[in-house]
């Protein structure tokens, strides 16, 4: 029989991540059941509070003996019980088990949990409907996470190398030949991806926190993912690694919405207006969208670096396609920008100085005239209008890989555009 298990919410920012468990569950479980594909790493919903990082989940799938299947769930309680970090208040492991086919109904429930805020009660009901079975620890808010991660569909994937460290290694800075990691990935790019910041000079591979992961490799050739960690040189011991299959970098989060329509925790894609000047807020670039429906404050954040710099250039009147999450941030809804695309862009007209109209000199301004500075001429002060270039181009601009979505497709990637264009 096929026993589809999913694992949700045993991190906290103290240590621990799902994917190490799920990493060690899989090697275990694949001893006495056949596995049905590799483990899946499913993000979940990127706007909800609760998340340590990535609103990540685990799943996995076998085909079990029937008298196997008891001791198969036993291994996985056994697991979340000695792994978990139940010390953290915001850590609620969930467990869910379930055998056979997996209904319509839950693949429902898995994309809502992608896309909107689901209750744990809406979960336990929709566990009980598809007949899983379901273990809450602590609050048991994991149970949200483990069941969509059972039914997610996995249409679309690419694939991530999680290689994991010796316990006595957590918690200490990782150690990884940095010049190999831009090696291996000028030989994969874009195959593989996100492995540096070209633009910074930075590794990306190795996470920060105090978690057991040491490194995550991710692209969409399986191949090239295994052989950019074969070519990483490493300088610690890797204590095993896991490849997952995952629905990062798919863009599924995103919806086409009317900027009205938008609730807290929506990621959508809308189409408007730019309503007004820019303006900052410490290092937060803000200006405002709006469409027959309504109008929204959009925000590129102070670590989206130089993606600033484009939101920055746009003008009132200029009409984009947005992409992002939204949030109530200050109490005021809020899209936080992801990517844009500027559809049409207003003219930008610049008001220069004339030349002296007796000597050719250059004007300078003093007060309600001007007066040259070669000849000391004269006149009224009336500015030219002069057409200049827009600085932006017709083409999709996003964040730097580092502020980027785990969910949201990076442009090199085929299909990078799709949600945007469509
Ligand atoms: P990591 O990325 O390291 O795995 P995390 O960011 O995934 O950490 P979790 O510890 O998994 O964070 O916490 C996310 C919690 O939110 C889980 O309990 C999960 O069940 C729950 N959750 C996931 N999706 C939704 C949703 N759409 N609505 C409400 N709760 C959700």
């Amino acid at each position: 029989m096929i026993i589809h298990i999913g694992i949700d919410d045993t991190d906290s920012p103290n240590g621990m991540c799902t994917t190490y468990l799920g990493a060690l569950l899989y090697r275990e479980l694949s001893g006495v059941a056949e596995p049905l594909g590799l483990p899946r790493l499913i993000r979940l919903n990127p706007n909800i509070p609760y998340k340590t990082r990535g609103n990540g989940a685990v799943a996995m799938s076998f085909e079990a003996d029937e008298e196997a299947v008891l001791a198969i769930k036993d291994t996985v309680l056994f697991y979340v019980n000695q792994l978990a970090d139940f010390e953290h208040e915001n850590t609620n492991p969930g467990v869910v088990f379930l055998e056979g086919e997996i209904p319509d109904e839950l693949r429902d429930f898995s994309l809502r949990a992608l896309r909107e805020h689901v209750t744990i009660g809406e979960a336990e009901e929709a566990a009980r409907r598809a007949g899983a079975e379901y273990f809450k620890f602590k609050l048991g808010r994991g149970i949200i996470g483990s069941l969509a991660a059972i039914a997610y569909p996995l249409r679309a994937f690419t694939y991530e190398l999680l290689a994991y460290r010796e316990p006595e290694n957590w918690g200490k800075p990782r150690r990884v030949n940095l010049r190999s990691v831009f090696r291996a990935d000028e030989w994969a790019y874009p195959f593989s991806y996100d492995n540096v910041d070209r633009h910074k000079g930075t590794v990306l591979i190795t996470p920060h926190g105090k978690d057991p992961v040491l490194a995550g490799i991710r692209g969409i050739d399986r191949a090239k993912v295994l052989q950019v960690f074969e070519m990483v040189e490493f300088e610690e011991p890797v204590a095993f690694y896991q490849l997952y299959k995952t629905n990062q970098s798919t863009d599924d989060h995103l919806t086409a919405k009317r900027i009205g329509e938008l609730k807290p925790y929506d990621s959508a894609v809308v189409r408007g207006r730019v309503a007004g000047e820019y303006w900052e807020v410490g290092r937060h670039v803000f200006f405002e969208l709006e469409d027959g429906t309504g109008r929204i404050r959009v925000a590129a954040f102070e670590p989206t670096k130089k993606f600033r710099n484009y939101v920055r250039k746009l003008l009132p009147g200029d009409e984009i396609v947005a992409a992002g999450g939204v949030k109530e941030h200050e109490g005021i809804l809020t899209l936080n920008l992801e990517k844009f695309y500027p559809v049409k862009l207003v003219p930008k007209v610049e008001y220069r100085k004339p030349k002296c109209p007796k000597c050719g000199g250059t004007m300078k301004s003093k007060g309600d005239y001007l007066k040259c500075k070669r000849c000391g001429f004269r006149m009224p002060k009336k500015l030219i209008p002069v057409e200049v270039p827009r600085e932006l181009k017709k083409k999709i601009y996003e964040v730097p890989p580092d502020a980027r979505k785990h969910l949201s497709r990076p442009l090199v990637l085929p299909g990078g555009e799709d949600k945007l264009l469509q």
